[in-house]
């Protein structure tokens, strides 16, 4: 993506006509070299600097619209035709890290397909604090798995990990969708019993195992769902996410790093030897990897 500013956050929901819009973006930008740019086509997006996002060109919109092959494995699972006719309705969107898509007893406004690269965690709060993971979501899945069922609330915090696109679709317009493609209910209905897996064993590991095998089990588990060995994550954060105090992640984290299974600076972990790594993982990693690969 080529954007005119270093931020690549996108912003996709504009209602405008195009003409408006072509209006609304020379007001935003002052200098002719930049304008000239735009209309050569040489850039997809530019910033806003009120509000500091990314917003995509009509042309690129148009050219993600058509994008035929979604990297959401739900929706690349489905016949052409069925994707066809859900993809009237969906939307790309770029979320950034921390960003909340559900709220706990809260409408579920939208249900989102991520794509390659963007993870999602599912959190049950304690006392309204941050609370702790009990489910990942990736391009293998969908955040808003309630609606599905017919259920419009959300019973856990959806925060997003990183930053990535996804393709939402409001709820009301997904629950009709769902009716007539009988080959989405079955991909959710296996994903479903998949995501349930996952939150049970994941409770179970949070019981019984130690810091460090269940930090390699995160890691690998999210490594695999962005597709990357670099995960971007600071102590405190993750110190959330699993439960425990931001000590016990630190001596976890350099025991993996010590064993040169991982190497952490700054909020960067790469994994070194996802073998080893799996090594010292416990038994969960496996398990939730297998009931997916069945599923
Ligand atoms: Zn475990």
């Amino acid at each position: 993506m080529k954007t005119a500013s270093s931020d690549s956050r996108t912003e996709t929901d504009f209602s405008e006509t195009e003409a408006a819009f072509a209006t609304f973006i020379r007001r935003l930008i002052q200098d002719a070299a930049t304008l000239r740019a735009i209309d050569s086509g040489e850039v997809d997006a530019i910033l806003d600097p009120v509000s500091g996002r990314a917003i995509l060109l009509p042309e690129a919109r148009e050219a993600l619209r058509q994008s035929e092959v979604p990297t959401n494995q739900v929706l690349a699972t489905l016949p052409r035709e069925e994707y066809q006719r859900l993809r009237a309705g969906l939307e790309l969107v770029t979320l950034t890290f921390g960003d909340v898509l559900h709220e706990p007893g809260e409408l579920i406004q939208h249900i989102y397909f991520p794509n390659e690269g963007l993870l999602v965690s599912l959190l049950t709060l304690v006392q309204d604090r941050m609370g702790l993971e009990i489910g990942l979501v990736g391009s293998e899945g969908m955040v808003g798995l309630p609606v599905a069922q017919g259920i419009d609330t959300s019973s856990v915090r959806a925060v997003v990990q990183g930053t990535g696109t996804a393709l939402r679709m409001e709820s009301s317009q997904f629950r009709q969708a769902l009716e007539t493609s009988p080959a989405l209910q079955r991909t959710l209905h296996r994903y479903t019993y998949a995501l349930i897996a996952q939150i049970t064993q994941t409770a179970a590991c949070s019981r019984f195992h130690q810091v460090e095998a269940r930090l390699a089990r995160w890691l690998l588990m999210a490594s695999d769902r962005l597709q990357s060995n670099s995960i971007h994550f600071t102590q405190e954060w993750l110190a959330d996410l699993l439960g425990v105090r931001r000590v016990g992640v630190t001596l976890a984290a350099s025991a993996l790093q010590q064993q040169r299974l991982i190497q952490y600076s700054r909020g960067n972990i790469t994994i070194l030897d996802r073998e080893g790594l799996k090594a010292s993982a416990c038994e969960c990693y496996q398990k939730i990897k297998d009931i997916f690969d069945r599923a």
